[in-house]
């Protein structure tokens, strides 16, 4: 591998700063290939910042990424044929339609005509676009616009998939398909998809990445994670059940103002003990 690593998904120290925020400090973590990890953490807690840095979307503040040991930022044509990447919100260019989407990502990752029709057939069959190819993708269901963008994804066969909430607003019916296709996926590739569905860390994930205010708290399997059978709870736990991040250093004397408070109730139950 070009940087000495074997990993096929490697954050190196990624930090994202917008001015003094901070989105994510000091993210490290390498997945080898064939597993399939979920990346777990509440809304705002820096899953999209790191994949789009992991995609070469997003230049990191500090820290390096790569993809099958190819660095994102300084080898990105060459990461970007190895990666597929499902954006949060599926594909954009709403008024064409998949076959149109398709034959144009095909074209601009330079693939030559013949392999590019081969590969179209196979991702329409992959995906179960086949009914839907000439709807512009703006009309389509939200199951299907997940779809055309896995096709899109998938459309190079790249050996590692990033997905940004692949299954946000799916239906039971179309989460159950999504994920039986993902299992089949990982099978080939290697595979990172950020997910709120707790249930489908257990039904698929190898390992589980929990970001919180936008460091990694927990690196490990599902089952070490789990308490009483469940994700929930330690979920709930390591994002501190969704409070608040720490407040700014200006804003702490007003949150330090109820010790004096705490300490006076400490007073009278004592003095009511007496
Ligand atoms: P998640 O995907 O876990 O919901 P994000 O990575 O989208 O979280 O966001 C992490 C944090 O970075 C959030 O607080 C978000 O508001 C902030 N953020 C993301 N993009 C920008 C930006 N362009 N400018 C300022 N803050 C941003």
């Amino acid at each position: 591998m070009e940087n000495g690593s074997s990993a096929m998904i490697r954050a190196q120290g990624l930090s994202k700063y917008y001015g003094p925020f901070v989105a994510i400090e000091e993210i490290s973590f390498e997945i080898p290939q064939g597993q399939i990890v979920a990346f777990l953490g509440p809304n705002g807690a820096g899953k999209t910042t790191t994949m789009k840095i992991l995609s070469g979307f997003l230049a990191p503040s500090q820290g390096h990424a790569s993809i099958g040991g190819l660095d994102v930022q300084s080898q990105r044509i060459e990461a970007s044929r190895k990666l597929g990447y499902l954006p949060e919100n599926g594909p954009l260019y709403q008024d064409m339609t998949p076959i149109d989407l398709l034959e144009f990502f095909g074209e601009a990752r330079g693939l030559e005509p013949e392999e590019l029709d081969d590969r179209i057939d196979a991702v329409i069959d992959q995906c179960g676009l086949d009914l839907v190819l000439e709807k512009p993708i703006g009309k389509l269901s939200r199951g299907y616009r997940q779809r055309v963008g896995l096709a899109q994804a998938l459309l190079h066969d790249p050996e590692v998939l990033i997905m940004d909430e692949p299954t946000a607003g799916l239906d039971p019916n179309q989460i159950r398909d999504f994920r039986q296709n993902l299992q089949k996926l990982g099978q080939t590739k290697t595979i990172l998809i950020s997910t709120h569905i707790l249930q489908e860390v257990d039904a698929v994930a190898d390992r589980v990445l929990l970001i919180h205010n936008g460091r990694l708290v927990y690196d490990g399997t599902p089952v070490e994670l789990k308490e009483d059978g469940s994700i929930e709870q330690p979920f709930y736990r390591l994002t501190d059940h969704g409070r608040p991040p720490q407040p700014e250093p200006e804003k702490a004397e007003e949150v330090s103002k109820p010790q004096p408070e705490a300490s006076q109730a400490e007073a009278e139950s004592q003095g009511g003990g007496e």
